[in-house]
């Protein structure tokens, strides 16, 4: 068996002016990075993110998932087979992914270019640095947070209170060392000493903003609309009153046009952002996403986790906000997780259990329904993995069925875009068939706590919300400084429908606990923080880097 790395590297990759020629773009139309990789210059390819989104052509396909095990269910991995196999059936499709973080790459959790023949290339540079865009916005955040201590030490003339400063620092590497500081040590000269941390990169704000922005000018005034803090009589203040949005915005320049890259199979993907799933809604820019959608017939992008966070924050934030409508949603399932589900032991995956899969399959019942809520239609994706089992396989199907959903047995991992013909025949007869009728779950003007609870009760099935009164408060007070309309991000474990990663399944009558809420106002959210969430990563016990290096060739191993 090769691994995703030996299979990336035999595959040959055209010159991304080949793509890009094929999506019809005129040579002026991309900034080349290399030889495969290039930057998309909207401008000059005449595509305009600001414009109505019903005008552009293509039909966008979200790729969600049912609870996960800790590996991940194959989301990526299936956007890629899915995209592969579309072009094979004769539509044209342009994926739009994440791009990913360096942090985990070095951690546990390896790459995010997909895996075995359905892979978006090139991996390595894709995974290490790729066009610079992670930098961009991690000087982008940490200028916003030096401008900050800035004003503060040379007489505070806002009033800033350096107790609320909410601002922290970014870096893109799972370091558990900087997540809690004490900064401005050393003396009058280094400003006045206050407690703070760092996250890593894609939990930035700027990132969310880099994401949901539909152009350079949106952009530039959504980073002046980010609170760093609060002054002493508790009022917000701004990147704007710093009068820092626009050097940011400057140093964004180049970040905010998509990446464009291709599947091992040579089909066109724009890689473009990658906000945390958890504390940020998690998909890829609104920016690439309409740029795709010009560009092909279908666009096939992906929601993080599973579908109770990502296709609800999806549909909720990004589709709401960019004026998005889905034509149809595939949601991933695998008899692993739903075994996992079934209450079987992560090390007792490998072997049959018939029941187990019938158990767990409640999940997937309970995740079809979800994705209805929205009026988006649904096919199933079953990633077929080699220990799964033909009974196994009948039972995830009886449940899908159950549900009048199909379900597609796919094999792209095995065989690239041929193992998954059969679910991209589904999903674009589901697309023509325009029976999606898209709504967000809630309205904007509920307030801040129903929109939590419409959230809690609909999609997670609890009974109830617990907030403390300081959160309440607080709450209430962003409603009167204007922030009432927005959405909410919730935070909570990927596991589980409930807020406690033991609860799996489909559970009921639980509590959803917001423990902590978090203003990001230039995204356009409040964050509603149910459990431990972690924003800056550490690495385990025998990270990944220590068996990255190059071989004697030159080539590097240990990547996967
Ligand atoms: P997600 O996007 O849901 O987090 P990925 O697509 O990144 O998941 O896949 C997670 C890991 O699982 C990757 O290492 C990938 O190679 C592997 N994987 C995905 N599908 C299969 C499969 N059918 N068989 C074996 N491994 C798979
Ligand atoms: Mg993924």
């Amino acid at each position: 068996m090769l691994t995703d790395i030996q299979i990336s590297r035999a595959a040959k990759l055209e010159p991304i002016s080949v793509i890009a020629e094929r999506l019809g773009l005129q040579p002026d139309a991309i900034e080349p990075y290399g030889h495969y990789k290039a930057k998309l210059d909207l401008a000059a390819a005449g595509i305009d993110t600001s414009a109505d989104a019903e005008a552009s052509q293509g039909k966008l396909i979200l790729v969600t998932a049912i609870n996960p095990t800790p590996a991940g269910e194959g989301k990526t991995t299936t956007s890629v087979g899915l995209a592969d196999a579309l072009n094979r059936i004769g539509r044209k499709t342009v994926l739009a992914l994440r791009e990913p973080s360096l942090g985990p790459c070095f951690g546990t959790k390896g790459g995010a270019t997909g895996g075995g023949y359905a892979q978006v290339g090139p991996m390595e540079d894709i995974n290490l640095h790729f066009t610079g865009d992670f930098h961009a916005i991690t000087s982008a955040h940490n200028l916003l947070a030096a401008m900050i201590d800035n004003h503060i030490h040379w007489g505070n003339t806002l009033d800033i209170d350096v107790r609320r400063v909410v601002w922290r620092r970014v870096l893109d590497i799972n370091d558990r060392a900087l997540r809690s500081i004490v900064q401005s040590t050393g003396g009058v000269g280094n400003g006045f000493p206050r407690e703070s941390g760092f996250d890593i990169t894609v939990a930035s704000e700027v990132m969310a903003i880099l994401c949901l922005a539909r152009d350079l000018a949106d952009l530039e005034e959504r980073l002046g609309r980010i609170v760093i803090g609060y002054t002493r009589a508790k009022s917000p203040v701004t990147a704007s009153d710093l009068k820092a949005a626009g050097a940011m915005a400057v140093l964004l320049a180049q970040a905010i046009k998509p990446n464009l890259v291709q599947t091992l199979e040579g089909n066109p993907a724009l890689l473009h952002g990658g906000p945390f799933a958890n504390i940020a809604h998690g998909c890829n820019s609104v920016i690439a996403t309409r740029a795709a959608l010009s560009l092909g017939d279908f666009v096939v992008t992906e929601a993080g986790f599973g579908a109770d966070l990502g296709a609800e924050k999806f549909f909720d934030i990004k589709c709401r906000q960019a004026g998005l409508k889905p034509a149809a949603a595939v949601i991933v399932a695998t008899v692993r997780a739903l075994k996992m589900n079934g209450g079987v032991a992560k090390a007792d995956l490998g072997s049959e259990d018939v029941e187990a899969v019938r158990r767990g399959s409640v999940n997937l019942v309970r995740h079809i329904e979800n994705v209805r809520i929205f009026g988006v239609p649904v096919v199933v994706a079953i990633n077929h993995f080699t220990s799964d089992t033909d009974a196994e396989i009948a039972v995830l199907r009886e449940a899908a069925a159950g549900q009048g959903a199909e379900a597609h047995l796919c094999r792209h991992w095995a065989d690239g875009g041929a193992g998954a013909e059969d679910l991209a025949q589904a999903v674009a007869r589901l697309a023509d068939e325009g029976s999606a009728d898209f709504e967000p779950l809630y309205p904007d003007d509920l307030s801040l706590i129903d929109k939590i609870h419409s959230v809690a009760t609909r999609i997670y099935r609890a009974d109830s919300v617990a907030a403390s009164p300081a959160i309440l408060a607080q709450l209430k007070r962003w409603e009167e400084a204007g922030y009432g309309h927005l959405p909410v991000c919730m935070a909570k474990t990927q596991y589980s429908f409930s807020a406690d990663p033991s609860l799996l399944g489909a559970p009921t009558g639980h509590v959803l606990a917001v423990r902590e809420v978090k203003l990001s106002a230039g995204a356009g959210f409040v964050v509603a923080i149910c459990g431990e969430i972690m924003t800056m990563p550490g690495l385990p016990r025998v990270p990944a880097a220590e068996s990255i290096r190059h071989d004697a060739t030159g080539e590097i191993e240990g990547l996967f």
